[in-house]
């Protein structure tokens, strides 16, 4: 596939600028693992140029901050609408960047990413405060208002999308912002700055810095002048990111993090069905999702026949170019992706799970992993503890309801639970009692514009999509006005 990369630097005040070191970097087709273009780097001095023009484009009095609300909204909208009339251009880079079927791009990624947006143009002018019955001679009211400059940090696993979540309840707010694509995929996001300007975004108010998460990652969520830092990543660097906070000048921060969502199957459910969400739910983004149903848990009854019919779809899983028009599974990220998911393939095979189907590598062109399904697996294997963000599918056997809710609870982590069953009080308890912040009953990754997505536990904290999510890029402030009057 050849196209065309049309940006390849920096984005600050509306412009695109070599980095001041003039750095280049390599990103990488994962289906080939050869260059696919070179990007301009950015650092710790051109987080402070972006940071810069973000606290411009804030200032008191700014272009961007005498905008109405509605105004916001309308060119949230317009950079929706631009993005989709070049959903062909973005769902390529896409595909080419990340690795993931261009057809899964074309017809989920862009469109999930424009529906984000159009649904956070349509809150930008419905963010109010309340009048408050307080104690005493006066009139309270509070007012919601931006946060300040944003700092943004997000993964290469669906990279338009993960723009989308944080510019569009980030923007509605009244922010401005620095994004900083993963190091992996920079090409659509660079692609989407481009639109914001053509959209009619204030210079300064969206800035789009590529690099490196310990260079130009790290100066953002250390910078003193930045005031709120959103990240999408591993639970291991959201600990940095909480650090790096403390350690600066305490800008709020939300994380979304890793999991390991357990998907439960009672013994009523329909075999075929629950076989074919449960696939779906793991194997969906070659197994790179956060919220992967990545504990299958199976009711003994139908266990056997459930292990055979999951088997089965994943070994008629059509793996290759991403291109090909056939193909369901793509290559992984990048090479680490595909060290870390092979040893965790080897270690489930070390610690006793019974190899299904799949279990290596294909070739070495390109980074791509075979479906893979393990069978007899046990809550203390580490393919049953440990995120392995890959196309393996570890499942387990359950007897009863209490047992099942005990084990799919023994995780640090609580991103997403599924549950499978015909009868809505299993349902019901399951989802009252798992400790996740989504639980999805007879379907699977069914993440919504319209619903919260945020993580329990070691999964993160504070809220995207929906409502929530403006929460987090607001400040409410109380104004109390003394009122001489006798109220009646
Ligand atoms: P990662 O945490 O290594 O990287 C994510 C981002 O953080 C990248 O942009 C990276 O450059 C940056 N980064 C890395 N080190 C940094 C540092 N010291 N300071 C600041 N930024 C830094 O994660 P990854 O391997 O790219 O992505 C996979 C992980 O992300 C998985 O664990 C997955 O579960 C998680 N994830 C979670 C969600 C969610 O919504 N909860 C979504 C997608 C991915």
């Amino acid at each position: 596939m050849t196209t065309q990369i049309k940006y390849t630097k920096l984005f600050i005040n509306n412009e695109f600028v070599e980095g001041v070191n003039k750095k280049y970097f390599a990103t990488i087709n994962p289906a080939t693992g050869k260059t696919i273009v070179d990007i301009a780097e950015g650092e710790k001095e051109d987080i402070e140029l972006a940071v810069e023009a973000a606290r411009e484009a804030f200032r008191r009095k700014s272009e961007w901050r005498q905008l109405s609300a509605s105004q916001r909204g309308q060119l949230i909208n317009k950079l929706a609408d631009l993005i989709n009339e070049n959903k062909e251009e973005l769902a390529t880079l896409e595909s080419l960047d990340n690795g993931k079927p261009f057809q899964n791009s074309l017809a989920g990624d862009i469109p999930f990413a424009v529906s984000v947006l159009k649904y956070f143009g349509g809150l930008a002018d419905k963010v109010h405060g309340q009048t408050l019955p307080a104690d005493g001679e006066v009139f309270s009211l509070t007012k919601k208002e931006p946060v300040g400059v944003v700092g943004q940090i997000i993964p290469w696993n669906y990279p338009l999308a993960m723009l989308a979540w944080k510019w569009g309840p980030a923007l509605a707010a009244g922010c401005t912002l620095v994004l900083k694509p993963a190091e992996q995929t920079p090409l659509t996001a660079l692609f989407a700055a481009a639109l914001s300007k053509q959209a009619g975004f204030p210079k300064g108010v969206i800035n789009v810095i590529p690099g490196y998460g310990p260079t130009a990652g790290a100066a953002l969520a250390l910078h003193q002048h930045v005031d709120k830092i959103a990240f999408t990543g591993s639970t291991e660097v959201g600990k940095k990111i909480l650090s790096y906070s403390a350690q600066s000048n305490m800008k709020n921060v939300s994380l979304e993090l890793g999991g390991k969502s357990p998907l439960v199957i009672f013994d009523d459910a329909d075999v075929n069905e629950a076989a074919q969400i449960a696939h779906d739910a793991l194997f969906s983004n070659q197994g790179q999702n956060c919220c992967a149903g990545s504990r299958t848990f199976v009711q003994a009854k139908i266990y056997d026949e459930f292990v055979k019919k999951a088997t089965e779809l994943a070994k008629s899983r059509k793996v290759g170019d991403p291109f090909n028009e056939t193909t369901q599974q793509g290559p992984q990220a990048d090479q680490p992706s595909i060290d870390k998911i092979v040893d965790l393939i080897n270690s489930g095979m070390n610690e006793g799970a019974k190899l299904q189907t799949g279990g290596k590598r294909i070739g070495d062109v390109g980074y791509f992993v075979e479906p893979t399904v393990f069978s007899d697996v046990k809550d203390n294997m580490r393919i049953a503890k440990e995120e392995i963000f890959g196309p393996v599918q570890s499942i387990l056997k359950f007897e009863t309801m209490e047992e099942v809710i005990e084990r799919a609870n023994n995780t640090d982590y609580g991103l997403a639970a599924g549950v499978i069953t015909k009868d809505i009080n299993r349902a019901l308890e399951f989802a009252q009692a798992v400790r996740a912040g989504t639980v999805w009953v007879n379907t699977y990754n069914m993440v919504l514009p319209q619903t919260p997505f945020g993580g329990y536990k070691s999964s993160g904290m504070g809220r995207e999509l929906g409502p929530d999510a403006l929460e987090e890029y607001l400040e409410t402030k109380t104004i109390t006005i003394m009122f001489h009057q006798e109220l009646s």
